[in-house]
Formats: C-alpha cells, sequence, structure tokens
C-alpha cells in the first residue's frame, strides 16, 4: 500500500507554500475551534502568530453534534481567514465538510482538513485526494489504526501523496475526559506509515487543563506537530469553549513545548 513504510521508507516531508511538514522541526496550527467574527479571528491570528504557530486553525464549516449549535460563517469565514493569512503570513488549515465545498475551501485554505465524523467518508477522500492539496486527515472517533492507514490510501490513491494524521482522541470507557488521547497512535503510525503526524490534544482530552502537558508528551512521542484551540475569550466561545486555552496558556504551551522539542 501507498501509505505504508514498504512502499516508501524515508519519511514524508509536505511543503506547505514554504512551510515543511515532517521535516526537522514541529509545526503548530493554532487558532480558535470556530471562525465567529472577523475581530475574534483576527485577534486570535496575532495572538498565535506572535508565540511562534506556522498555521492558523479555525472552521468556517462546523460538523455539530447538535443541529441548533452554530454552524459556522461558511464563505464569508473563509474570506476572513484568508485575510488573517496576508496580515500575519499563516498558513490556512480548515475543515472541509463535504464535496460538494471542495472547491471553495480549496480556494482559500492551504491545507483541507478531513473531520473526525468524516474519516471513512470515501467519497469525500476522494475528492480532496483529486483536489492535488494537502490533507490533514483526522482520525475518526472509533477508527482503528487500519481503518485510518485505509482512509489515508483512499487521499493517495488518487495520487495525492500530501497526507498529514492526526490524533485526536478516540471513543472510550473514559468520561472524565471527552476522548481518549492514543499517543501509542504516533509512535504506531511511524512505524507503518511514512507519512507526516500531527496531535491535537485539545479535542483529545475536552480539557484545557490537559491540554499542555499532553501537548509536551505528543512531542516527546514523536509526534510531527501541534493542533491547538486557542481563543482570546474561552468562556464566550461558541464551540470548544471548555478545550481552548486563553491566549496566556497557549503562550506557556509553546515555550513548554520548544525546551521539549529541543531536548529530543
Ligand atoms: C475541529 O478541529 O474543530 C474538529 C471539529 O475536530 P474533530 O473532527 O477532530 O472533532
Ligand atoms: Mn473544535
Amino acid at each position: 500500500k501507498l501509505v505504508s513504510r514498504e512502499f516508501k521508507n524515508e519519511d514524508t516531508v509536505i511543503d506547505v507554500g514554504g512551510v515543511l511538514v515532517g521535516g526537522p522541526h514541529i509545526v503548530v496550527m493554532a487558532g480558535p475551534c470556530a471562525v465567529e467574527s472577523r475581530e475574534q479571528l483576527l485577534e486570535s491570528a496575532r495572538i498565535v502568530k506572535e508565540a511562534g504557530a506556522q498555521f492558523l486553525r479555525g472552521g468556517a464549516y462546523k460538523p455539530r453534534t447538535s443541529p441548533y449549535s452554530f454552524q459556522g460563517l461558511e464563505e464569508k469565514g473563509l474570506e476572513m481567514l484568508a485575510e488573517a493569512r496576508s496580515l500575519h503570513g499563516l498558513k490556512i488549515v480548515t475543515e472541509v465538510v463535504d464535496i460538494e465545498s471542495v472547491p471553495v475551501v480549496g480556494a482559500y485554505a492551504d491545507v483541507l482538513q478531513i473531520g473526525a465524523r468524516n474519516m471513512q467518508n470515501f467519497q469525500l477522500l476522494k475528492a480532496v485526494g483529486k483536489s492535488g492539496m494537502p490533507v490533514l486527515l483526522k482520525r475518526g472517533i472509533a477508527a482503528t489504526i487500519n481503518e485510518w492507514l485505509h482512509a489515508a490510501e483512499y487521499i493517495m490513491s488518487e495520487g495525492n501523496f500530501n497526507v498529514m494524521f492526526c490524533e485526536r482522541g478516540i471513543r472510550t470507557f473514559e468520561e472524565y475526559t471527552r476522548n481518549t488521547l492514543d499517543l501509542s497512535a504516533v509512535a504506531a503510525l511511524k512505524n507503518l506509515s511514512h507519512l507526516p503526524v500531527i496531535v491535537d490534544p485539545s479535542h483529545g482530552t475536552g480539557l484545557w487543563k490537559l491540554v499542555r502537558p499532553m501537548a509536551k508528551a505528543a512531542v516527546a512521542g514523536g509526534a510531527d506537530g501541534l493542533m491547538i484551540e486557542v481563543h482570546p475569550n474561552p468562556a464566550e466561545a461558541l464551540s470548544d469553549g471548555n478545550q481552548s486555552l486563553t491566549p496566556a496558556n497557549y503562550q506557556a504551551l509553546m515555550s513548554e513545548v520548544a525546551a521539549v522539542a529541543r531536548a529530543v
């Protein structure tokens, strides 16, 4: 299989407009769960850029558990992401939830995010494969590593090798955390595949207090990068406020992670 170390032994490095994912340096993708307003997004972008992120994250199309929850600003949100990119020189990673919106999201984003709920939406995987754009493939909420590898294979089989995995926690019997962050998946994927692996301790735990320690653990365990939710005012976030870091906590995370990265 194309995803496997047997097919390609040397690590894949994805060049996202000059930012290398899977190279010698850890990359950080940070920002709010959702694009909520121009002010919120530009403030978030300034905060994450200042502390050293390479990518701004933020959903304009949100896959929410309830249809009555905030669903995202759609193309207006994409325009705000593009403005933040040009103001701050950040790359944009944002979710695409269906085949129909691959062209519009692709027109604004640098990396297309496939959310956990769509990891086995095979038609969508083929569509992002055909786009040729870098793809961040989140692990399904109840997906095995083998199923996740097959999902990446769907994208690669369309000729698109620019795929990065993102561990974001899985459902277990534990209910203290929102999900159980499976850090063993990082080492497992590194053995099985040549593709880069990103860790998202925000969705992986659901609790902001656990994000900093798990981010450090992920980097110590060989992750190629982190995805971190940050909000100028988490108490007022329209989604995922409980797991979003304040600007001060995010800055602390960045210096702690840098120290771990130097040590490994
Ligand atoms: C997100 O990144 O905001 C998101 C919805 O993630 P996941 O698909 O991992 O739940
Ligand atoms: Mn979120």
